[in-house]
């Protein structure tokens, strides 16, 4: 255990390099969305200012969205329409995800914005309704200190390249399969 103390203390030693970073949560488990809100909460702690732009708003409002609405230090984006499987519309949908973006690449140049959360963007990228390279090269140009975090499943190769962290949440069992429905409070 000491060997392992001392190794563990050098390498915090050794990591010394101040950076904005970019964070990816996907993968098919659970814990992704939820787990960016975590983040947010602990830049709410230090007073810091966020912007969250949720693509693929779901049907459902969650408990997160009447939370965040309070808070006078977060700015929040809703894509205006939802991808259900009756209703696609390819051009409409493509219009609103350039929309969304479009409000996403503001928060993306605004270096008064600490921490940008893109929830559910890696969708917009696997059904081509926004332009990889562009996106891309947005997250790379951001302000030098802003951190990002980006969710969805399935995340682009681009999208892995360029993330600091990315966690691959894996789907090892969800209640869902069980025939037991979301639930308040830990689903939505
Ligand atoms: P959360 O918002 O709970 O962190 P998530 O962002 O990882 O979840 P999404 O794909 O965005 O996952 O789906 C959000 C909703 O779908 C939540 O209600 C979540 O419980 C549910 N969900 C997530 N993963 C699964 C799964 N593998 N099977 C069934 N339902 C799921
Ligand atoms: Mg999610």
């Amino acid at each position: 255990m000491a060997a392992k103390k001392s190794h563990i203390d050098q390498r915090i030693l050794e990591a010394n390099i101040d950076k904005n970073l970019i964070v990816l949560l996907t993968g098919n488990g659970k814990g992704k969305s939820s787990s960016a809100l975590g983040m947010v909460c602990r830049s709410l702690g230090y007073n810091k200012k966020i912007a969250i732009v949720k693509f693929l708003k779901g049907l459902q409002e969650t408990g997160e969205d009447a939370f965040l609405a309070q808070q006078p230090n977060i700015q929040t984006v809703f894509m205006k329409t939802g991808f259900t499987w009756d209703t696609q519309d390819k051009a409409y949908d493509t219009k609103m995800a350039i929309e969304t973006w479009d409000a996403a690449k503001k928060f993306l140049s605004d270096d008064s914005i600490d921490l940008v959360v893109l929830d559910e963007l890696t969708y917009m990228l696997n059904y081509r309704y926004l332009d990889e390279p562009a996106i891309l090269d947005t997250l790379n140009n951001r302000p030098q200190t802003q951190h990002v975090i980006i969710t969805g499943r399935a995340a682009s190769k681009g999208l892995i390249d360029i993330a600091d962290t990315v966690s691959d949440i894996k789907d090892t069992k969800h209640a869902f399969r069980a025939n037991i429905k979301a639930q308040q409070g830990v689903d939505f």
